[in-house]
């Protein structure tokens, strides 16, 4: 089933999301759902947070990214996650959101991480990965952490935003997939 996105704006992308366990309901349907979600929205990662649910979960599948084949493509899902380490020489890389559509702009990041996490039999990993994996983990992480890409430009950057941001809160951004634009606010 695909769910709608919830555009900037909306207080479930600003809040800190929870830790889970096997006995989340539905949790298979979720991830299900989370999939369809985001290759119904041409996306290379989604965390729950963006469908509505402040919890540690995100799915990620870079092939997308993979046709300069530059890159170890990876296809996974991300439960309880947490970025151990960074390292490496920051580099810029012009990221987008389907939370905020429309908008790309550069943000620097580490080359490098090491995480933790579950996966969804709930076996835990620890891993390093490195340039376009790391990349988008650092973004879906992020969404865990109620942390947007924007949050990471420039105080010029953001001002300059700041109108696109309002109007896509409002549900000014036409897309081609479901979202959700925040009431009441
Ligand atoms: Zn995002």
């Amino acid at each position: 089933m695909i769910l709608p996105i919830l555009a900037f704006g909306d207080a479930v992308l600003r809040k800190k999301a929870s830790n889970i366990d096997a006995n989340y309901p539905q949790l298979n349907t979720l991830i299900e759902n989370m999939w369809e979600t985001m290759y119904e929205a041409s996306g290379v990662g989604l965390a729950a947070p963006q469908i509505g649910k402040a919890i540690n979960l995100f799915v990620i599948d870079t092939g997308a990214f993979d046709e300069k084949k530059q890159s170890n493509s990876i296809k996974k899902v991300f439960i309880n996650p947490l970025i151990e380490e960074e390292w490496g020489d920051k580099w810029e890389f012009e990221e987008g959101c389907l939370s905020i559509p429309h908008i790309r702009e550069n943000v620097s990041r580490h080359a490098h991480l090491k995480i933790t996490y579950q996966d969804e039999l709930f076996n835990t990993h620890t891993e390093t990965f490195s340039g376009l994996e790391a990349r988008v983990i650092q973004h879906e992480y992020d969404h865990c952490q109620g942390v947007l890409f924007t949050d990471h430009l420039s105080q010029l950057k953001k001002r300059l935003l700041k109108n696109k941001l309002i109007n896509i809160s409002k549900g000014g951004a036409v897309v081609d997939y479901k979202m959700r634009i925040p009431s009441g606010r």
